[in-house]
């Protein structure tokens, strides 16, 4: 990395010595040093030495409407101005959170017209959980407790998201998952399909649902969480044949189903939501990201009415958090989901970005590295391998790794999750600007492969 501002060196040091920071190895840090991003317009980042960087990731997959959007820094302006804060505890609400919640029921799937809200996606899939377990206890039921999650899922990384993530490297540490959650297979077909075609490995990995809840018992479990898409563990497109199998499935047993939509939700897939996309029917959604485009904190879950219907028979719901539905966050929302509806973003990633960015991202399926590109809406992953045909990996190389420095060096960021490349860009980027990331892709594959060879 070029070093030619000394302010980098003296934000690198004030890092050194006071910051701990999120999902890094501490001492590494110490050593390199972070980047310093400095600011941002449109699809693009600087950091503290001048350089342009392309953001293939919309930052934490957040940013839909890109950066520098002067209505939401407006809309928090006045917001703060007006009304910084009042929380929404006995009895009190403020607009703003009114607002938004009826904003996002007139988007939400038909029949889910409550939101909870929170500061973020992990305190969404807490609220989920004991909501869940609420529920069921209001109905006479308290024994159906478990949550069914999947391997390499994610769902945060609170106590209950780590928990019901399926990351094991996180389990690791913290002695989780926490009782009453259980894991079964994802549809992961690149990596552990072996031999059977990917429909034959969609069903069976739907069917591993079905064989946990006969074997929990289903007096016992309270509700199946999943993204549409799993994000963080590798954009994992199901197999054609996994969702239709699992609504077969929930259709049977009297079971909640809750899609985990942080990352699929607002547009990723090209529809409101990834249960749009996928036609599921979910109890409850967990809900953040994009939600505020990632310029404020804000998560929540939204509940379908019958859900809603029995928790009005509960008495108090003993949860909530000083910043749920925070008005500032709230009134950033609103102006966010304002923007993308008027500005019709999500129909164009629909017609226009979302089929040119996978016809172009498919074009590199023919590099000798690539062994899978695969990819919905705005949401991509080039699957990293020695042999094309047996889906072989380079053991224990870190080609992942290798290729995300290269794209940095150049200007791109995409993310590694293991030897599998991701990219899920602002939702507002254009042609030109995925013939960019394209471009630079295949160069950081070429960069990576001669570095394999050297
Ligand atoms: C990011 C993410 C979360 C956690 O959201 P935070 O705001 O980081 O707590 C939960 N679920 C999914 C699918 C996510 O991608």
């Amino acid at each position: 990395m070029t070093n030619n501002n000394p302010q980098t060196r003296e934000w690198q040091a004030l890092s050194n010595d006071h910051h701990l920071a999120p999902f890094s190895d501490f001492k590494q840090l110490k050593e390199k040093g972070p980047r310093i991003i400095t600011s941002a317009k449109g699809v693009y980042l600087w950091d503290s030495e001048g350089n342009k960087i392309l953001d293939g990731m919309a930052g934490l997959w957040c940013v839909a409407i890109g950066y520098g959007r002067d209505e939401l820094a407006d809309a928090a302006s006045k917001q703060m101005r007006e009304l910084p804060y009042y929380n929404l505890f006995f009895q009190t609400a403020h607009p703003p959170v009114l607002e938004l919640a009826k904003a996002i029921a007139d988007i939400a799937p038909e029949g889910m017209n409550h939101v909870f809200f929170t500061g973020s996606g992990s305190e969404g899939n807490d609220t989920m959980l004991r909501m869940v377990r609420h529920y069921w206890a209001i109905k006479g039921q308290p024994q159906k407790k478990v949550i069914i999650s999947r391997k390499n899922g994610y769902h945060g990384s609170t106590v209950a998201g780590a928990s019901l993530g399926g990351m094991t490297y996180m389990h690791e540490q913290g002695d989780l998952p926490i009782p009453g959650i259980v894991h079964i297979a994802q549809p992961y077909w690149f990596a552990e399909g072996g031999d059977m075609t990917p429909e034959e490995f969609g069903v069976w990995a739907a069917n591993q649902l079905e064989e946990k809840i006969l074997e929990i018992g289903v007096d016992n479990v309270g509700a199946f969480i999943a993204e549409p898409i799993q994000g963080a563990g590798g954009v994992i497109i199901p197999p054609d044949t996994y969702w239709p199998r699992i609504k077969e499935i929930l259709a049977k047993y009297d079971i909640l189903f809750v899609a985990d939509e942080v990352i699929c939700g607002f547009g990723r897939t090209g529809e409101w939501f990834g249960s749009d996309f996928y036609d599921l029917k979910p109890d409850m959604m967990t809900i953040a990201k994009g939600l505020t485009s990632g310029y404020i904190p804000m998560g929540g879950l939204i509940v379908r009415d019958e859900v809603v219907a029995v928790l009005n028979e509960g008495g108090d719901f003993n949860h909530g958090f000083t910043y749920s539905g925070h008005p500032v966050a709230a009134a950033v929302a609103l102006e966010n989901i304002r923007i993308m509806r008027d500005e019709k973003i999500i129909d164009r990633v629909h017609e226009e970005t979302a089929p040119y960015l996978q016809s172009r991202l498919r074009e590199l399926s023919d590099h000798p590295l690539v062994g899978e590109v695969r990819g919905v809406g705005l949401l991509g992953a080039i699957e990293l391998v020695q042999d094309k045909a047996t889906r072989k990996r380079y053991e224990g190389r870190g080609v992942g790794m290798i290729c995300r420095t290269f794209c940095f060096e150049n200007g791109l960021i995409m993310r590694a999750v293991g030897d599998t490349m991701i990219i899920a860009p602002p939702l507002v980027i254009t042609k030109a600007e995925i013939d960019e990331l394209v471009t630079k892709a295949r160069k950081c594959l070429d960069l990576t492969l001669s570095a394999l060879q050297a």
